[in-house]
């Protein structure tokens, strides 16, 4: 398969020839049309995979479609990962949404409280985040999960390892029901199987 089946315009396109991808990777070969495709998705992916690109190129389209419609504050979308991937994933989101201007905020347990707030508060369509920061920063309302319409969990099953499940669906049950979910795991054991159940909605599932 080639990058150009996905009929991404030539400003995303033009970012992905910078990166120097020769070619998808099968995770993105399957997850991307699926993602476009406005559905819930299960994917079964491991770092390494490309499975953080098969997320952000939808993404991006998601949220430009979504800007016109619904003007605010808020981020559009948002990733929920571990604070080891937290900072990758945003590098990943600001060197691609830089196709259409659009910015990435970064909220990781660590990282400063206060500067975490100010750049919440000077707005992001994209906010890459833990949970338990995540929810800090919305109960100190420095930002808000009104306009989220694209979720992303990624490595569901670390997270859940790290004791964040109540995070996790705390945060899911805080973004409005009409969104698209994405749920990335290395593994599919019996509670994130659960998970799926309860927070995607009819969801297609793709294995690396
Ligand atoms: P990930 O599994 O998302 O953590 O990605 C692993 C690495 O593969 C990252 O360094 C990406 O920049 C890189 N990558 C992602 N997609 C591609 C691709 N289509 N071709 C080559 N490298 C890629």
């Amino acid at each position: 398969s080639s990058f150009a089946h996905f009929g991404f315009d030539e400003q995303l396109m033009h970012q992905i020839r910078k990166s120097e991808y020769t070619q998808p990777t099968p995770i993105q070969c399957q997850g991307v049309p699926v993602a476009l495709s406005g559905r819930d998705m299960i994917g079964i992916a491991k770092t390494g995979s490309g499975k953080t690109a098969a997320f952000i190129w939808p993404m991006l389209i998601h949220i430009m479609d979504q800007k016109e419609l619904e003007p605010g504050d808020g981020p559009i979308a948002v990733i929920v990962c571990p604070t080891r991937l937290c900072q990758q994933i945003h590098a990943e989101c600001k060197r691609f949404g830089k196709a259409y201007n659009l910015r990435s905020v970064a909220v990781y347990g660590g990282g400063s409280m206060w500067e975490q707030a100010k750049a919440l508060q000077e707005g992001a369509e994209i906010v890459v985040c833990t949970p338990g920061r995540l929810i800090d920063h919305v109960k100190k309302k420095a930002t808000n999960l009104q306009r989220v319409s694209y979720l992303v969990f990624d490595e569901a099953d670390r997270m859940f390892d790290m004791g964040f499940e109540y995070q996790v669906r705390s945060i899911a049950s805080h973004v409005r029901p009409d969104r698209q979910t994405l749920l990335f795991s290395a593994t599919f054991r019996k509670k994130i199987e659960k998970l799926a159940r309860d927070i995607l909605i009819d969801p297609i599932r793709v294995v690396q």
